[in-house]
Parts: C-alpha cells; sequence; structure tokens
C-alpha cells in the first residue's frame, strides 16, 4: 500500500473482515511519523540487515588499526582512516583538531609479598601516577566504603595502600571509587590504592578507567584489581592477617598530544544550517581494542550514514556524525565540538550518542534539556510519543522501546545548551563484563546486533533530520 504523504487514513491497514466487524482504526487527520517514513526505512533497514560492509570497517578498526587512547599513534591512525574513508565514499567530511591528554601506562605489576606471595591481575588507572622505578612496597589496609576509610582515621591510613574491597552497586555508585579514591586515601597519608574494579561479574579480569586527582591532595600510584582480589584481601583482613604488597607502575603524563574529532555528513536539502548529530567515541583505552567502548558505535553510525547516502535520501536537515576523540580520560572532543558552534548550540535539532556497548539494540532514551521526564511536562511528552512514534519502525526487531532518560558524555556540553539528546539503548547484559578491559574485542560484537544498530541509527537519524516539526520547537 502506497501513502500519499500528507492524506488522512486508515491507521492500520485492515482485511474485509475487520471492516465488517467493525474494527476500523479511527481516522487520523496526519500520518503518523511512522508511516510518513515507513517506506524509507524499510530500504534503510533493509540494507542495513544485510550489509556486510558496515561490520568489516569495524573489523578493520579493531585488527588492523588496535587500541586507540589518546596520544597514541593508533589513535591517529584511526582518524586518518576514518577521515579519508569517509571522503572516498563521497561524504562531506572535515577533521575539528583538538589538544587531548597524553597519559601512558608503561610495564606495570601488583605482587603480593605476604601473608603469600604471588602476583595479582592488575591494570593502573588512567591518569595515574607511577611508583618511580624502585616500586612501593606497603602494607596495606582493606576498607570497603568511604565511611569506613574516613572513621579509620589517618592513624590506621598513614603510609599505607589502601585497597577499596567495595559492594557492586551499579556502575555509577561504584565508579566512584575509582575515580575519586585514590585522593580520599591520600588525604588521610596513603601511599597507594588497588581500586575493586568496576564490574558486576569478573573472571578475574582487572578493569581500567580514569581517575581524577584532587587539587588539594597528594596524587599517589593507582590500580585496579578484579573483584575476586579485593575480597580476597578483606577476607584475609578479617582473619587477623597482614598484607604486604609491592606496586610497581612506570605510568606518566606527557604534554598534551594533537588530535581531531571526525566529522561527516549528508548536508540537508532544505534547512542545510539545522544539524541532526550523531555518533560516538573513536578513543578507546589501550588494553583491548575498544570493540564496544566505542568502536562499534563509531563504525556504526559511519555506516548508517553511508547507507542513507547511497539510498539517495537527502533529508531537509543536514545529517552529520562526529567520531568524538578523547572521550574516556578528557572529553576534549566533546567541549571541541561544542566551542566549535560558538555562542549558541541551537543550530542542533537533536544530539545521539551511542556509548553502552552494541549488545541486542532495545530502542532509544531521550531527555530535553531543563524538563521532567516524569510524565509533567507538555513538552517532553510530546517529544517523547513523536520518538515512540519513529521507534514503532522497529517493532520487527523488537527494538521499539523508548525510555525516558537518554544521552551520553560526549553530546553532554550540547545537552547542557537545550539540545535534545538520544541515548542509544542495548539490553546491557554483559557490557560490564568486558569494559576497558583486554577483554573488550571484536569476538564479543555479535554481527547481527551490529546490523540492527546500524539500520536503526540510519533510520532515526534520517528521520529526525527529515521530519517536519523538531523535537523540542522551544530550543530554536
Ligand atoms: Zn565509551
Amino acid at each position: 500500500m502506497k501513502l500519499s504523504p500528507n492524506a488522512p487514513l486508515v491507521r492500520f491497514a485492515c482485511p474485509a473482515a475487520c471492516l465488517a466487524l467493525g474494527l476500523v482504526a479511527p481516522l487520523r487527520a496526519q500520518d503518523s511519523l511512522a508511516d510518513q517514513y515507513r517506506d524509507a526505512a524499510g530500504r534503510l533497514l533493509g540494507a542495513a540487515l544485510v550489509d556486510i560492509e558496515g561490520f568489516a570497517k569495524l573489523e578493520y578498526l579493531t585488527t588492523h588499526i588496535g587500541h586507540r587512547l589518546s596520544g597514541s599513534t593508533s589513535l591517529e591512525a584511526a582518524v586518518a582512516w576514518t577521515h579519508e574513508s569517509m571522503g572516498r565514499e563521497g561524504l562531506a567530511t572535515r577533521l575539528q583538531p583538538c589538544m587531548v591528554p597524553h597519559w601512558v601506562r608503561g610495564a606495570e605489576s601488583v605482587e603480593l609479598l605476604e601473608p603469600e606471595q604471588r602476583s595479582m591481575a592488575m591494570l593502573g588507572l588512567g591518569g595515574s601516577v607511577g611508583t618511580g622505578p624502585e616500586g612501593l612496597r606497603a602494607e596495606v589496609v582493606v576498607v570497603t566504603s568511604f565511611d569506613e576509610l574516613e572513621s579509620l582515621g589517618r592513624e590506621a591510613v598513614q603510609g599505607k595502600i589502601v585497597a577499596y574491597a567495595v559492594e557492586w552497586k551499579g556502575y555509577g555508585a561504584t565508579v566512584a571509587y575509582r575515580s575519586r579514591g585514590a585522593s580520599r586515601a591520600a588525604a588521610l597519608g596513603a601511599v597507594g590504592v588497588l581500586v575493586r574494579s568496576a564490574t558486576d561479574s569478573s573472571l578475574n579480569t582487572p578493569h581500567t578507567g580514569a581517575l581524577r586527582y584532587a587539587d588539594d591532595a597528594a596524587k599517589i600510584p593507582a590500580a585496579a584489581l578484579p573483584p575476586e582480589e579485593t575480597e580476597w584481601m578483606l577476607r584475609q583482613q578479617l582473619a587477623g592477617k597482614k598484607i604486604v604488597v609491592r606496586m610497581n607502575m612506570e605510568a606518566e603524563t606527557l604534554p598534551d598530544a594533537p588530535s581531531a574529532n571526525v566529522i561527516a555528513e549528508i548536508r540537508g536539502s532544505e534547512l542545510s544550517d539545522e544539524v541532526v548529530v550523531m555518533g560516538g567515541h573513536l578513543d578507546s583505552w589501550d588494553v583491548g581494542t575498544g570493540a564496544h567502548d566505542d568502536g562499534a558505535a563509531c563504525m556504526a553510525a559511519w555506516h548508517a550514514l553511508t547507507l542513507v547516502q547511497r539510498a539517495g535520501l537527502v533529508p531537509r536537515r543536514t545529517l552529520r556524525v562526529v567520531l568524538w576523540t578523547n572521550e574516556e580520560n578528557g572529553l576534549a572532543g566533546g567541549r571541541a565540538y561544542r566551542e566549535g558552534l560558538g555562542d549558541s548550540a541551537a543550530s542542533h535539532v537533536a544530539a545521539i550518542e551511542m556509548d553502552g556497548g552494541c549488545e541486542r539494540p532495545t530502542g532509544f532514551g531521550l531527555s530535553l534539556a531543563g524538563r521532567s521526564t516524569e510524565g509533567d511536562d507538555e513538552g517532553y511528552e510530546r517529544a517523547f510519543a513523536m520518538l515512540a512514534d519513529i521507534c514503532s519502525l522497529f517493532d520487527a526487531i523488537d527494538a521499539s522501546e523508548v525510555q525516558r532518560g537518554g544521552g551520553g558524555a560526549d553530546i553532554g556540553p550540547l545537552m547542557r545548551d537545550g539540545v535534545p539528546g538520544l541515548g542509544f539503548r542495548t539490553v546491557g547484559e554483559h557490557y560490564f563484563d568486558w569494559h576497558h578491559t583486554r577483554a573488550d574485542t571484536l569476538d564479543k560484537v555479535e554481527p547481527d546486533h551490529f546490523r540492527r544498530a546500524v539500520g536503526m541509527l540510519a533510520v532515526v537519524g534520517f528521520v529526525l533530520a527529515d521530519m517536519p516539526e523538531t523535537l523540542d520547537p522551544s530550543t530554536r
């Protein structure tokens, strides 16, 4: 059934029997967005679901370029390769240069000396200082929370290595010990910290990630241990055993290095100054190859744009993909992108970020600056209904769920200035098993899940860039 764009219609095709039974859906004054874009979505989703080139891009990135830590030559190889390849596909491309932190890990180890001798799986935290060539040998004091650390006080902590054997209470709560644990312990005289990895389940796998030193505390070496090791230490301490370790870390921070956001776009046919931006971060940690975090998102967003272009679809507004640099340890790329827009972000009608891995997609989340997601804000409810209408196009792949709240770190600066923010959502069953580990590699990405992500980004990006209205007219 071909529907003319603006004609009233019976919403659901209905066999004659339905008509006879009086089960005809109500007439609508206007087509739903899903109906207006059903043909385009079918072409984009169909192309994505049989595609093999997008996954080949991810294979190249993760296998032949490798990890992409800020300041590394491999990140800049990824910047150059994506930029050139996008250009070869005929997309309008440019680089947006910015300086990024340059932290290097070097050799590192944690040796347990007492109550037994063995090495422990570990990863230094991004941004940590090193131990010096002689290493750091000290007794360990294990705590299960910041409150416990504070109650022990300086007397118990001074000169010791603090081990945080904290409970997993979700990423947001547990990651606080990775971010702030070093400075909180240093303020009480600790000389080093060992932090439980921010993960729920582990096969003795340490997870790295950025720490933040406070200005008013000494900078002490910090490393992540697998939960197996922090919990073992806690049991030893409760049994009255003395725990001694030696930390060796060559980590150091070099002067900032040049990098760039990679930008590609299809310019809008009518409102080219209005932009829908989507993407992920091209940088990764230096362990594993950043397949889920966030290589798959970058390749999916790029390939989504490729498929829109190949389908010959030119949206009314500009549809732009940005591969942000330096999300992991600085957010320099996200900031540079916002600063590049000047005084106002009002040119941007929506920003879509995918940075939660590429497991089976379920839909999108939505946030609007300053608007409640609790059901009591008319503007939010209107936008939510529009997005739900668009996402109903993903019913066939069981990915039409719209959640209240969405966005991401790289589009944070845009969202704070009023741009509607969308976060790509997945089932999220295993992401934090792989996140920031040596195990974040291509074999963990299911090609079918990746293809769905490509198709969904293509459809949502295209529809938001082409539809008559915008999600939040109040910001324009
Ligand atoms: Zn990420």
